[in-house]
């Protein structure tokens, strides 16, 4: 069988070659190049693919993301209804992710930036601490990424709430589960750091907004490492300067590489990282495509196809 590979802005030959080619020895990969062979392709891997990428695709069955989320890949045009998009569930990537949040979700309870700054003008000074049980965490998405911050979030004392479009018996009871528009509200009015780890969807676009702010708890602190687009931008840099918000961690942005204009870099209450909060091991991704491709050859749905119409 043959794979495509097709992105705008990554070599994945140079990245998965050698990994797709141990894990997966008898797909055969092409690059996505003009007068390459196409008919019997019936298996992508992909990431930000040109508009009209799988046109030339007639026989394509699956196709499969490098990371969680797949935004990217259903936004594409040319990708006909009934070709599944597979993402990548790595339970390496929500542990590194994990880690990422606890750092700033700390960092804000603790004030580090402030002692930051204390040693760049060297001035010895304690602070008044406070404890992890007094900073009421909220995180946007109980997916298979939000769920391990959750619960890793509670292990070190924070109080966690997580919200979800449809209900989660199965959370555990250090993780206070709300869903849907009422919950949303609900889980805002006691939330002071705010982590979101939503998938990109028409639904979930812009929702961190002037109103979401307005309803945490003033001074709270954003964690943003879901897609850029679910931020508005503007509003984020007036909950700041209001002091409605102390403080945000970014890591995703609606235009990367953010330019170098943008007075995120600059802010004195931004923390910018480069969309490196956490990654998917290229040995996941290798043994995604090899479960795909063994089910499309089975003429099966895959594992991790995820639900076009939704989303995510
Ligand atoms: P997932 O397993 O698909 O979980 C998504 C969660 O979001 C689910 O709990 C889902 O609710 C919830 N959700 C979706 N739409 C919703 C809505 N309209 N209202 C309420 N809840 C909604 O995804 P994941 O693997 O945890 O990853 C989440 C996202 O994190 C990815 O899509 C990506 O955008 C981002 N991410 C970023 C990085 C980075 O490096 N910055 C790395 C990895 C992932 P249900 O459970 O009820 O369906």
């Amino acid at each position: 069988m043959r794979c495509v590979l097709v992105s705008e802005c990554l070599d994945l030959r140079r990245y998965y070659g050698a990994e797709l080619a141990r894990a997966a020895p008898h797909l055969e990969m092409i690059d996505h190049a003009p007068g390459a062979p196409a008919a019997d392709v019936r298996l992508a891997l992909a990431w930000h693919p040109p508009d009209d990428a799988f046109a030339r695709y007639p026989n394509l069955r699956a196709v499969c993301s490098i990371a969680a989320g797949v935004d990217n890949i259903i936004a594409c045009p040319s990708l006909k209804p009934g070709i599944d998009v597979v993402r990548v569930v790595d339970p390496g990537q929500a542990q590194m992710m994990s880690g990422f949040v606890a750092w700033h979700a700390i960092g804000h309870q603790r004030g580090f930036a402030a002692f930051r700054d204390q040693q760049r003008d060297k001035i010895w000074k304690r602070r008044d601490q406070r404890r992890a049980s007094d900073v009421p965490v909220g995180i946007l998405g109980s997916g298979e990424i939000g769920q391990r911050v959750a619960r890793d979030l509670a292990c070190l004392g924070f109080p966690v709430m997580s919200w979800s479009r449809s209900a989660k018996p199965m959370l555990p009871p250090s993780v206070r589960g709300f869903h849907g528009p009422a919950g949303l509200s609900a889980m805002l009015g006691e939330t002071e750091v705010l982590v979101n780890l939503l998938p990109l969807t028409a639904e979930t676009r812009g929702l961190l907004d002037a109103a979401l702010f307005g309803k945490i708890r003033r001074g709270g602190y954003l964690i943003q490492v879901g897609r850029g687009e679910h931020l508005v931008e503007a509003d984020l840099l007036a909950a700041l300067d209001s002091g409605q918000l102390a403080g945000a961690a970014l890591d995703v942005f609606a235009t990367e590489p953010l330019s170098q204009d943008h007075p995120f870099w600059r802010h004195p209450r931004v923390t910018v990282t480069p969309h490196d909060a956490s990654d998917v091991s290229i040995s996941a991704v290798a043994s995604t495509l090899a479960v795909t491709a063994n089910a499309v050859r089975a003429g099966q749905r895959p594992p991790h196809a995820v639900d076009r119409v939704r989303g995510y």
